[in-house]
């Protein structure tokens, strides 16, 4: 989204000169149509009254300071009531203080672009909107409507679910490295449904197995005739730890890959432990038996509370995929920046290849190649893609 025009603003500011200046400079940033509130409660029946009108606010900003309620306050209250709109931080404070309510925002699943220090300036705000497009249009569409187990089976019966997928690309050439399978629900009346929405759907309708089987076949059929011909070396796909309780899993794995033709070394199984693995002794079995058939195995959203050291030292990994927080703005962020490369260190060590999801920005991916990182991934390089778009871009090699 280059054209920011159209967007519907609300600006959280109290009555300083710093609300004008907030006001000109959003103007300079390409946003017309900007209302105030100078308080969080102001604010709240602003976006009350917008949602009545059937006209919510695409963009809200927000300073952290507020009188009457303050910027946390007014956050948990958007989260409450599921408001989808884009959403800036601006503060004045530490910078460690603006990060970490920028943490509780996106633990509250809210649609946080990010947040910007004061002064504000026209071409942070701009960056931060870029995202915008994205974002915002998927989980509006979910939440808009209730989506239960019966429209989920349906979908799935009807070929609604497909694959998308995302190149990720070698730090040292920038070559493509590789490329995630990620399911979408193409809904014909609600567009695209994301998989945040129906994974847990399934995983708590016990429609796993029958989601996995499609997007198994869709994320194999799709990515053979790319890996055949040489655009991309491999395809990884996302695995619910759900599914390796079941003992025949692996043999299912091993039979659609070869129906394809393609080899077990070109897929990467993707793990992570979010709903925590119920049978570990299962779990360990089918791992194990897919890494003897020459899978790969990755362990997905590392540094998240999903993803652990006692995960590492258990299961014969190939691969660590370091989750989007640790990576998308981690230059600027010294705590974080400790982390990460105390991670890659120890990733390093144990002879693993490391790949960073979330590569935003051209920073990002500066900072991360200069780590050691094996691979990145993220929308400065390419978003998601239906196949049929993904065969040029890959055909025009690095990005
Ligand atoms: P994931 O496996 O960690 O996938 C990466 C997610 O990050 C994807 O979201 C991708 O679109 C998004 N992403 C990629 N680059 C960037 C970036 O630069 N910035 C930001 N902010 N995001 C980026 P998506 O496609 O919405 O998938 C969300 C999650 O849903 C996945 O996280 C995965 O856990 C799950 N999922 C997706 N497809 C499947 C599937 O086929 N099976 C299972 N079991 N889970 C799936
Ligand atoms: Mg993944
Ligand atoms: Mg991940």
């Amino acid at each position: 989204m280059t054209d920011f025009s159209s967007i519907r603003c609300l600006l959280v500011e109290d009555e300083s000169f710093q609300q004008e200046i907030a006001v000109v400079v959003l103007k300079q940033a390409g946003i017309n149509d900007i209302s105030v509130a100078t308080d969080g409660l102001k604010a709240v029946a602003m976006l009350e009254k917008a949602q009545e009108k059937g006209a919510p606010f695409e963009l809200i900003i927000s300073d952290l300071g507020l009188p009457n309620m303050d910027g946390v306050e007014f956050i948990r209250h958007l989260a409450n009531n599921n408001v989808n709109s884009g959403i800036i931080i601006i503060s004045s404070m530490d910078k460690k203080i603006i990060d970490t309510v920028e943490l509780v925002a996106k633990t509250h699943a809210l649609n946080i672009l990010g947040s910007i220090e004061k002064p504000l300036k026209p071409a942070a705000i701009k960056d931060l909107l870029t995202n915008m497009s994205c974002t915002i249009t998927p989980k509006q569409k979910s939440d808009s409507y209730s989506l239960d187990a019966t429209d989920l089976q349906n979908a799935i019966e009807q070929m609604h679910i497909e694959s998308f997928f995302q190149p990720k690309f070698h730090f040292s050439n920038k070559s493509v490295a590789g490329m995630e399978a990620l399911a979408r629900w193409r809904d014909p009346d609600l567009g695209f449904i994301s998989p945040n929405v129906f994974i847990p759907l399934a995983e708590n309708n016990g429609l796993i197995s029958l989601l996995t089987e499609r997007i198994l076949e869709c994320a194999i059929s799709g990515a053979s005739p790319l890996i055949a011909a040489n655009l991309v070396p491999s395809v990884s796909i996302n695995v619910s730890v759900d599914l390796l309780d079941s003992l025949s899993f692996p043999d299912y794995v091993y039979n659609m890959t070869r129906k394809y033709g393609l080899e077990p070394k070109a897929v990467v199984l993707e793990v992570t432990e979010s709903r925590g693995i119920s049978d570990l002794a299962k779990a360990l079995d089918s791992l194990v038996r897919l890494r003897m058939k020459g899978f790969r195995l990755s362990l997905d959203d590392y540094g998240t509370g999903s993803s652990t050291l006692e995960q590492l030292s258990r299961i014969p990994f190939s691969e660590l995929k370091i989750d989007q927080s640790f990576v998308t703005g981690t230059w600027e962020k010294s705590e974080q920046r400790i982390i990460l490369e105390s991670t890659v260190t120890m990733g390093r060590n144990l002879g693993l290849s490391i790949v960073a999801e979330g590569i935003e920005t051209t920073e990002d991916w500066n900072y991360i190649s200069s780590l050691g990182c094996d691979e990145g991934q993220g929308f400065l390089m390419c978003r998601p893609l239906p196949v049929s778009d993904l065969a040029p871009f890959l055909a025009g090699s690095s990005w």
